[in-house]
C-alpha cells in the first residue's frame, strides 16, 4: 500500500479552490481530512464489517468519544454498559457530563429488558459485547430492537471478536466501532479506531465531528494497520487455538475458581455467543481463589513470558489484573477472588503453558508452606 504524505494538497484553478468544501467526504482538500492512504483503509475497513463507509481515528478511545459526540449533544441521554471500556467510563462520567449529557449505565445481562431505560432524552445506546474483563455476551440482535424502537440509535464496540467473527452492522446496529490497536495492529505497537456505518448521513455528522475535533491519522499507521488486517484472521485463529489449550489446562488447577469466556456453559450470554459469534478471541479471564489474592505479585513477577501490561491482540501474550466488581451491580455470578485477564500471543503453546506452570508452583509452594505451618503449630 503506498504511504502517501500530505498536510497540504494543491489545486489546479481557483474554481476546484474555492468548492473544495465538496472534497471533503469523498475527496482531497486537507491532509487532516483524509489521504489517499487512509481513504484506502476507510474503503477497505468498510468492505470487512459489510457497512457502506468507515472512518479512521487515532485510537480506539477516539473512535468511543466521536461516536458519541456525533450522537449526543447537551441534554440527552447515553446508555452504556457496566462492562464498558474503563476509559470511556470515566470519559462519560467527566467529559460527557459537564456538557450536559447524561450517561446511564446498565447491567449487560439486561439485553431486551434494556428498554425501561430508554427514555425520550436517549439518542445512543452502547454495547461492548464480551465486556470488558468479565466477557458477558450481549444480545444485540434484542437490544438493537428495543432501541430503534425508541428512536435511539445502537453502536457497538467490536474490539474483542472484530469484523472477522462478528459484524454489528448485518446485526441492524447503526454504528461498529473497533480499537485497531488491538488484533489488527496485532504487534503491540499501533493506535488506530474506526468507526463503520451502513448510512450516509451518520457518516458525514462522525466525519464533520472528527474534523471540529481535529483527529487525523498518519498514513504510516495506515499502511501498518492495513498489512496487520493481511495476517489478522491468521493470528486470530492461532492465538484463539492457543487459548482453548490454555483454558483446558486452568479449568485442572485447583488455584482457579472460574473460567470467564464466552464458551464456558454457564456464562452469562453463552446461548447468544453461539447463535451470534464465528469464534473466540484469544482474550479471556479467570478468577483465582481468593486466598491467593496476597501471593498474585510474586507469581506475576515469576512469570517470562507472559508480561504485565493492560492492552492486547498482540503477538506477546499479556496479563492484566483488575477489580471488574467496583462500580458494578449484578455479579452474583462471579466467584470471589482476583481478576486476571490473559491476551494469548504467538508464542508456542507449550512454553506458555510451562510459563504459567512454573509462575503457578510459586501458589502451591505457599500452600505447601501454610499447611506445613498448621502442621507444626499442631
Ligand atoms: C483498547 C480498547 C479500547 C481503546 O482503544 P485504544 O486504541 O487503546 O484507545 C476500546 N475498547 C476496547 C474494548 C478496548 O479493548
Amino acid at each position: 500500500m503506498p504511504v502517501e504524505r500530505a498536510s497540504t494538497v494543491v489545486f489546479d484553478d481557483l474554481d476546484s479552490f474555492e468548492r473544495r468544501v465538496d472534497r471533503l467526504y469523498d475527496g482531497f482538500s486537507y491532509g487532516l481530512y483524509g489521504t489517499p492512504t487512509s481513504r484506502q483503509l476507510e474503503d477497505h475497513i468498510a468492505a470487512l464489517e459489510g457497512g457502506s463507509r468507515a472512518l479512521v481515528v487515532p485510537s480506539g478511545m477516539a473512535a468511543i468519544t466521536l461516536t458519541t459526540m456525533a450522537v449526543c449533544h447537551g441534554g440527552d441521554r447515553v446508555l452504556i454498559p457496566e462492562t464498558f471500556y474503563g476509559p470511556a467510563r470515566e470519559m462519560a462520567a467527566r467529559l460527557l457530563a459537564p456538557l450536559g449529557i447524561d450517561t446511564v449505565t446498565y447491567d449487560p445481562k439486561l439485553d431486551g429488558r434494556l428498554s425501561a431505560l430508554i427514555d425520550g432524552r436517549t439518542q445512543l445506546v452502547w454495547v461492548e459485547s464480551p465486556g470488558s474483563a468479565t466477557f458477558e455476551v450481549q444480545d444485540v440482535p434484542a437490544i438493537t430492537a428495543a432501541a430503534h424502537e425508541a428512536g435511539a440509535l445502537v453502536a457497538v464496540d467490536n474490539t474483542w471478536a472484530s469484523h472477522l467473527l462478528f459484524k454489528p452492522l448485518k446485526h441492524g446496529v447503526d454504528i461498529s466501532m473497533q480499537a485497531l490497536s488491538k488484533h489488527a495492529g496485532g504487534h503491540g505497537d499501533l493506535l488506530m479506531g474506526s468507526v463503520a456505518v451502513n448510512d450516509d448521513t451518520l457518516f458525514r455528522r462522525l466525519k464533520d465531528t472528527a474534523r471540529f475535533l481535529g483527529y487525523g491519522v498518519s498514513p504510516e499507521d495506515c499502511a501498518l494497520c492495513e498489512r496487520g488486517l493481511m495476517t489478522m484472521p491468521v493470528r486470530m485463529r492461532q492465538a484463539d487455538s492457543t487459548a482453548q489449550n490454555i483454558i483446558s489446562w486452568l479449568s485442572e488447577r485447583p488455584e482457579v475458581a472460574q473460567i470467564l469466556h464466552p464458551s464456558e456453559p454457564d456464562h452469562p450470554g453463552h446461548s447468544t455467543w453461539k447463535r451470534d459469534f464465528a469464534g473466540s478471541a484469544g482474550v479471556f479471564s479467570f478468577v483465582l481463589q481468593p486466598e491467593l489474592a496476597p501471593h498474585q505479585s510474586e507469581a506475576l513477577r515469576r512469570m517470562r513470558l507472559f508480561r504485565l501490561g493492560a492492552s492486547w491482540g498482540g503477538v506477546h501474550s499479556l496479563i492484566s489484573v483488575s477489580d471488574p466488581r467496583k462500580g458494578r451491580s449484578g455479579l452474583d455470578w462471579l466467584k470471589p477472588g482476583p481478576v486476571w485477564r490473559l491476551s494469548i500471543g504467538l508464542e508456542a503453546v507449550g512454553d506458555l503453558l510451562a510459563d504459567l506452570s512454573q509462575a503457578f508452583e510459586h501458589f502451591a509452594e505457599t500452600r505447601r508452606t501454610t499447611v506445613g505451618d498448621a502442621k507444626a503449630a499442631e
